[in-house]
């Protein structure tokens, strides 16, 4: 079983298509308070999280959150697709300004692995130019992510490696 690092006082990225698996691997190391998640903001506004409309102040409330929780030094991870630097770059902002140390967890699953669970998947399915968009985008613009800022970036690309994967807190 392998270890992933993670400083006890950090804010921590998922970055990973629709269906990598982001909130299935938030809920198992995390705990619920921990995660900030863009859905869970969406859903807070509008009853629904699919509401693509409270996109702009489901981020809104995501900053927010996750600025209050970084002043007083809570671990926070942030559980939203993240695959677009400009997606990221106001939360690089938002952790240097509190001086937070940033880590970055890329689920870069299979095409195959990300094709099987979304004939499986009954609560989501986005469209086929969506889920190729954000392929893209992680393909693209996740290359760089220690010159972006982050001071530690994991990257998983299997299914069997996040299963095997433990996160250990060092104080
Ligand atoms: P979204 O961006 O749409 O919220 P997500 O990245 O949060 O997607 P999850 O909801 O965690 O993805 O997972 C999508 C589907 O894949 C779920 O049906 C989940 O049960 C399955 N899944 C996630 N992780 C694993 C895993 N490690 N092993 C097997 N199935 C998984
Ligand atoms: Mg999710």
């Amino acid at each position: 079983q392998s270890s992933l690092q993670v400083p006890a006082f950090s804010l921590i990225l998922l970055i990973g298509v629709s269906g990598a698996g982001k909130s299935t691997f938030a809920r198992r190391h995390f705990l619920p308070t921990e995660v900030i998640s863009s859905d869970h903001c969406r859903a807070l506004i509008t009853d629904n999280e699919n509401d693509q409309s409270a996109t702009g102040d489901a981020f809104e409330l995501l900053h927010w959150l996750a600025a209050k929780r970084l002043q007083r030094r809570r671990l926070t991870v942030i559980d939203a697709t993240n695959v677009q630097a400009d997606a990221r770059q106001s939360l690089i902002d938002l952790g240097q300004q509190f001086n937070c140390p940033l880590v970055a967890i890329v689920l870069d699953m299979p095409e195959q692995v990300l094709n099987d669970r979304r004939k499986t998947r009954t609560d989501r399915s986005f469209a086929d130019p969506v889920l190729h968009r954000q392929r893209r985008d992680l393909w693209l613009w996740t290359r760089y992510l220690e010159y972006e800022g982050f001071s530690t970036v994991y990257r998983l690309k299997s299914a069997d490696e996040v299963d095997q994967i433990q996160v250990v807190r060092q104080s």
